[in-house]
């Protein structure tokens, strides 16, 4: 799977994709990341990438030529892809695990993160397939909602989590323990903080059990 991010702060991912799974990921090329500072797609000498709202207002708008050229430029390069565009929009369809799934298909997928009071609509209308949003709530810009999205479906890659990858979302999804099995709080008389003895008893089925109680859903 290859992620193409068109944003206005591109250092923002930098220290991000460079830790952890994700790295590892990148190294074994089970995912490509590929970031696009949107200014080298401005045609001016001042390298505009926003304006003023037409009707007025607070805030600055994304504007369409920039976007419309990396978006074609980005598409160009690598025409036998199977590829998506999208937008990241406080508007759009919530992620979870649905929507994620059904991107696995593609190959290639171009992510837009939008700034400030948001993106000339017109790159919603014409250029894009689907808009996003990471939950109810609004961000600065599309760059987190870019990492959440990147992390979030590059979990379901295979080859991404490694030895893990059987426990994929019921892994982390009930409660977990880890050592010391009893803990004294010595600012509440030492009262003991225990480990539920199931955990302890090495009873494999038993644990299971107990496990699938809490065990999220996803789907
Ligand atoms: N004026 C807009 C807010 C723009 S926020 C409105 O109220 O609808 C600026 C940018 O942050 C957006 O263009 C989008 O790319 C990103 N963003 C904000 N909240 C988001 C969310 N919940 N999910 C995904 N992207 C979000």
């Amino acid at each position: 799977m290859r992620f193409d991010i068109i944003t206005i702060f591109p250092k923002i991912f930098d220290s991000y994709f460079n830790e952890s799974l994700i790295k590892r990921a990148l190294l074994k090329k089970i995912i490509q990341i590929k970031i696009w500072n949107l200014r080298i797609f401005a045609k001016d000498k001042r390298k505009t990438v926003d304006d003023k709202p037409f009707g007025g207002g607070p805030g600055m708008v994304l504007k369409l030529e920039p976007i419309y050229k990396a978006i074609n430029f980005i598409k160009n390069k690598n025409k036998n892809k199977k590829q998506r565009i999208i937008l990241f929009s406080p508007q759009g369809k919530q992620l979870n695990l649905k929507v994620l799934k059904k991107l696995l298909k593609y190959e290639q997928l171009i992510l837009i993160c939008g700034r400030y009071e948001g993106v000339d609509e017109r790159v919603a209308k014409y250029l894009v397939d689907e808009k996003i949003s990471i939950g109810p709530y609004i961000l600065s810009g599309g760059e987190l909602a870019a990492m959440v999205f990147i992390e979030s479906l590059s979990r379901l890659i295979p080859g991404f989590l490694g030895k893990s990858e059987s426990l994929e979302y019921s892994r982390g999804s009930y409660p977990v323990y880890t050592r010391p099995a009893v803990f004294l709080d010595k600012k509440n008389k030492n009262k003991k903080w225990i480990v539920p003895k199931v955990l302890l008893s090495g009873n494999h089925k038993e644990i299971e059990k107990w496990r699938k109680k809490y065990l999220k859903k996803y789907e």
